[in-house]
This record gives structure tokens, sequence and C-alpha cells, in this order.
């Protein structure tokens, strides 16, 4: 009967501690894998191989080539054509039909990763270059790998209008992303504190928009030149992922207001939105819209859209003649009206517009994204027909303490890991044809209170989380992905972001 008993708590301990030190620790979990006996030991002869002359295949065996060689101190060869021992790339979308999916088949003597496209094959080589180990000798461990994203749209907000990043820390934050297998970067440029983008059209955007504080100047004033702009544009480029800058209106422009004050309402109330009776602010946005396009050239510009503050434009003469001379109701569908022109303009230009969720009730300009950030929001856009990013603040937010702590403000929720890895973008609530409508989720660093070098804190261990609730399947295991957070700690820690203590 003892024995019996030691069975029965042995087969209990295995099947709850999935991970043991071989096997394999990959976060955003893969769709399926199959861990198989043996190793491939990465010997002073293997090449790279790319199956075919496509110059882009080449490029992603030179970008593993200089990730390994960064990594491990080696360097491995290149050829294309075929190989018979070595790491071979292969483009084959009817072998992989899912979009940006791959397969990954690692024997002792070869490994071969197919992809559905190049975006395919480039997250098969960050699942190898998280896999890579070290046991007498460099290895990847033998395994089949089938895998592909939830969702087309897999983002990171990052605030730089709070608190300023350097470039090099947002080619960190890309590379970061990159090997989480997130492909969307919404980088909010613009608020009140702050205008963070070289503007060669209206130089006070720079001058005075720039520096707006002169207490934390050193974390808090600058902006990115334009060349900076495009090196990093570039940056992510090569590691699949989309710029999407966001420019906010007609609220939280205070750095726009103190550098051009004519665009405040007479009244000079509500001192970061603009005048929405003012012609000059539809010319300023336009003119300014129009420079970003053409330094980002954007698939997506976010358009900001939240927050205004109310009652404000009612008491200006100039909006509220524009309220009658367009026939509008109220100052809400003055904002819709606002929105709807500078979108119309941009969408004019061949760009979709992005927005916050806000009076969608009344409709959304045509084909704008709507990015839900209160609860419901996705799933009411969702219901409306609208496409929607679901970012719901409880769960994404990670400038929210993610255990109770007292220097953080008191209308700030708790959201711990678990809670972070129980999100669903898409919920059961809604019927099949309405989810089509939710394109995946962000999750977002708001930097008020938080300096650079404090980002990683409240980014790990959360953002793994929130990886696999944007690429991997829905059905959840918390404790194996507690097992994989310890196992993949190293690697996130070699890039220059450690976890917060006590957090997990
Ligand atoms: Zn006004």
């Amino acid at each position: 009967m003892k024995n019996i008993l030691c069975i029965f708590f042995y087969l209990i301990l295995v099947y709850c501690n999935p991970l043991t030190a071989n096997e394999l620790g990959i976060i955003p979990k893969p769709v399926n894998q199959t861990e198989l006996p043996g190793k491939f030991f990465i010997k002073n002869n293997c090449e790279i191989t790319a199956k075919s002359s496509n110059k882009q295949i080449i490029k992603l065996a030179g970008y593993l080539k200089d990730e390994f060689s960064k990594k491990t101190g080696r360097e491995l060869k290149i050829k294309s054509g075929k190989t018979s021992n070595g790491i071979l790339l292969v483009l084959n979308p009817s072998s992989v039909k899912e979009t940006d999916g791959y397969d990954l088949v690692i024997n002792e003597n070869q490994v071969t990763l197919t992809g559905n496209n190049l975006q395919g094959i480039f997250y098969g080589i960050q699942t190898l270059k998280m896999i890579l180990s070290k046991d007498n000798g460099l290895y990847f461990p033998c395994c089949k790998i089938k895998d592909f994203p939830r969702y087309p749209h897999r983002g990171f907000m990052l605030d730089a209008s709070r608190h300023f990043q350097s470039v090099d820390f947002v080619k960190r934050v890309i590379d970061m992303m990159a090997s989480l297998k997130l492909n969307v970067f919404h980088w909010h440029l613009i608020d009140d504190e702050g205008w963070r983008i070289e503007s060669k059209k209206y130089p006070k955007l720079n001058e005075t928009g720039s520096y707006l504080d002169s207490l934390n100047a050193k974390e808090r004033n600058g902006y990115y030149t334009q060349k900076e702009i495009k090196d990093i544009l570039q940056y992510a480029k090569e590691r699949y992922i989309k710029v999407i800058p966001e420019i906010e209106m007609p609220g939280h422009s205070n750095a726009v207001m103190k550098s051009y004050p004519e665009l405040l309402c007479p009244t000079n109330e509500g001192g970061n939105t603009y005048c929405a009776g003012n012609e000059k602010s539809y010319e300023f946005l336009k003119n300014a819209v129009s420079e970003i396009l053409d330094l980002f050239k954007p698939e997506i510009i976010h358009v900001g859209g939240d927050e205004r503050p109310k009652g404000v434009w009612e008491k200006c003469s100039e909006c509220k003649e524009m309220i009658i001379n367009k026939k509008l109701a109220n100052e809400d569908m003055l904002q819709n009206y606002f929105m709807r022109e500078i979108c119309n303009f941009i969408n004019s230009k061949g760009v979709k517009t992005f927005a916050w969720a806000e009076n969608i009730k009344d409709g959304v300009p045509n084909n704008q994204i709507v990015e839900g950030w209160h609860p419901g929001e996705s799933w009411d856009a969702a219901r409306r027909g609208y496409y929607t990013v679901n970012a719901d603040n409880i769960y994404t937010y990670f400038d929210y303490p993610s255990y109770p702590r007292n220097d953080k403000p008191d209308w700030m929720p708790v959201l711990n890991l678990e809670k972070t890895y129980s999100f669903n973008p898409t919920p059961d609530s809604l019927n099949e044809n309405e989810k089509k409508y939710v394109i995946g989720s962000e999750c977002a660093l708001w930097t008020e209170l938080v300096l650079m070098n404090d980002v990683q804190y409240n980014l790990f261990p959360r953002i793994l989380a929130f990886s696999e609730c944007v690429w991997s399947s829905p059905e959840k295991n918390y404790e194996y992905f507690l097992k994989r957070v310890k196992k993949v700690k190293p690697y996130f820690n070699s890039m220059g972001f450690e976890y917060e203590k006590g957090a997990w």
C-alpha cells in the first residue's frame, strides 16, 4: 500500500511539475510542442543555411548569426542551398499554413525551421534563441514545435512623454518585444508633459514643448531627432515590429498649447485642449500630422481622443459657433466632428487611424480601430462592428502596482502576475461574429511615475504573462507558466531586464 501511495504521489508530482531542468522553457507557450530525446550540439562546422537565394531569408540568417554571436561570442557561417548538418531556414507557406506561423524540428543532426512567411521564420529564430542551452557545449534540445499567433495585433505601448527614454533603451525594448513575439510598438510620443518628435515645421514644439520641466530636466525633457526616429523605425522593421506613433488630440495637448497658445479657446480654459472652433487648430494638426506621416510612413497612426476636459468647449464662443454652424447636438459631437476632420485627412494620405474608445455610441471615423481601455469598451466596439484592440486597464496597465504598495496612488488597482495571466482579450460573452472584431491587445506602460531605469521592474515579469494572452491558445496552466517564468529569467536578465522583486 505504501508503494502504491508513493507511486501515486510521484505521478502527481510529475503531472504538476511539468518542467524539469532539461525541458524547454518557452514564453509565449507554443501551440504545440513535443520534446524528443537528444541534443543538437552546435559544433564548430555548424552552418546556417537559407534554402533559397531569397535575399530576405539570407538576411534572417544574418540576424540569427549576429544574435548567436552576441550571446555566445561564436561566429557561425551562412550559406544558401542544401545542408546535412546545420540550421536550415525554409520558407514554405504550403507546409506551414497559419499566418506568421513556423514549424521547428530539431534532431541530433539538424535544425529545420520552416516559416509560413519571413515573419514566421523570425519567430522561430526567437524560439531558438530562448532554448539555446549549455552543457558540455552549446546545444538546442531536440524537439518538434508547431507555433502560430492567436491575434494579429500584439502590442506594447510605451509612454515617452511623461518620462523620456534614450534611443538605446528603446532599441532594447524592441528586442525584448521581438523575443516575446510582440509585433506592435505603440509609441506614446505626445502628451501634456512633452512633445517628443523633432518638428521642422513647428520649431517651438521642441524649443518649448519638449522642455517643460525645470525640476526634473534630465528625465523629463527632450525629444527624438528625425534621424533618431528613422534609426528606431529601421531597427523595429528588421524585427517585424510595426511602429504606431500616437499624437494626442484634442485633449492631453498641454505641450502644444504651451508652444502655440493661440490654439487654446479664447476663454483660456481647458489648458491642454485645442479650440475646436478655431480653424487654426485644424490647420496646425493637419500640418503637424503630415510631417509625422512623412517621417514615420506608418500604416496606422494613433490619434488619442481620450479624456477631453468636459464643459470647456461649451463656454467658448468659437466652439459654440462651430456647434451651431455644423448642426451638432453638443460638445461631445463637436469632438466627433473634430476627430473626423483629422482622421479623414489622415485617411486621404492612405493611412488608417487608431484611437482610444471615446463616445463610440455616436460612431467613429471610417475604419478606425478602437482601443478600449475601460473594462467592456472593446466588447461594446466589437458588438457595434468596429475592429478593436482590447487594452482593458485592469489587466494591461503595468504602471499599476503588482502587489499592494504605499508608494502608488490609491486609485491604482493591484495588478499581479496571476491576474495579468488570466486576461482573455476575447471573452466568451461575445458571439462568434463579434469575436472577429477583437484583433488583439496591448499592454501599456504609462510613465508619470516611472523613470527609464524602472521600466524593467514594471514590465517584468508581467509582460511575459501578457505575451501568452496574445500569442498562445487560451487554455492556461498558471503553475506551468510560473516554472517557465523562472526558466527564462536569465535570458531576459542577459538582455538587461531584471524582474521586479517580491512581485511573483
Ligand atoms: Zn474654443
